[in-house]
């Protein structure tokens, strides 16, 4: 229980959970706002791509993150997201982003900024926030904590599938490669790495519909909405 009046909904888990799925539908159905940090570090890592941004110059990470402006601006259906005023949403998805994406989320600096926004994106709102440091990091006192998990071939073939559908020229050994690269680094850096609050409430969704796991969220906040 805290003393704010918003709600918050932290949504955390492995690559390719499904995670953004269920929290678009949660925001949908509450009328909150939905918040894809991912998509921020994604961002962040098309800027550091585009501008040749040595990592391990930190003088130059830093003044690169000066100049990120990302904004997520409602377009009927979809929210979009963008980079410095250009919409970006589709190319972030690309899988050159998404071999990068974790290194580039292990920088310190980057965190901090990213968090900043997280948080300030976070205030006197309602939100569904999904990302891997949500509920430990961004917002530790968030008033429902979901940890979200699937069987590793399930979520592969999950993600094959979204990407094949938007035309992707990719194998299933590919994407297996990524998401344990992925999950290898986001689960073991330094910097808040993915773990389960104390606090969570595992959803393990290998063997559950899309509705399922709504109807599963749904019933975890109503008993939270009348406790706050
Ligand atoms: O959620 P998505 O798979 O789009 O996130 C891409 C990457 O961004 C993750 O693999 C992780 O490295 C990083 N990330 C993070 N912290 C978050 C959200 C994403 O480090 N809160």
């Amino acid at each position: 229980m805290t003393h704010r009046h918003n709600f918050i909904i932290a949504i955390d888990g492995f690559s390719s959970c499904g995670k953004s799925t269920v929290a678009k539908a949660l925001a949908k159905k509450l009328k909150f706002v939905f918040i894809d940090s991912g998509a921020m570090y994604r961002a962040v890592t098309l800027y550091f791509m585009r501008e040749q941004i040595d990592l391990e110059n930190g003088e130059a990470v830093a003044n690169a993150l000066e100049n990120i402006h990302i904004d997520f601006i409602p377009n009927s259906d979809k929210t979009e997201i963008h980079l410095n005023d250009e919409d970006i949403s589709d190319e972030i998805r690309q899988m050159y982003i998404s071999d990068k994406v974790s290194e580039v989320s292990t920088i310190k600096a980057v965190r901090t900024a990213m968090v900043a926004q997280q948080q300030k994106l976070g205030k006197r709102r309602n939100i569904v926030m999904d990302g891997r440091d949500i509920g430990t990091t961004v917002f530790p006192d968030a008033d429902l904590k979901i940890f979200m998990t699937a069987d590793p071939q399930v979520r592969a073939a999950r993600r094959y599938l979204e990407l094949l559908s938007k035309g992707e020229q990719v194998t299933m050994e590919e994407i297996i490669k990524n998401l344990a690269h992925r999950d290898h680094i986001d689960s073991t850096r330094e910097e808040s790495p993915l773990r389960k609050a104390e606090d969570a409430i595992v959803l393990d969704n290998s063997h559950m519909t899309q509705e399922d796991q709504l109807t599963f969220v749904i019933d975890e906040y109503t008993k939270r909405r009348a406790s706050k």
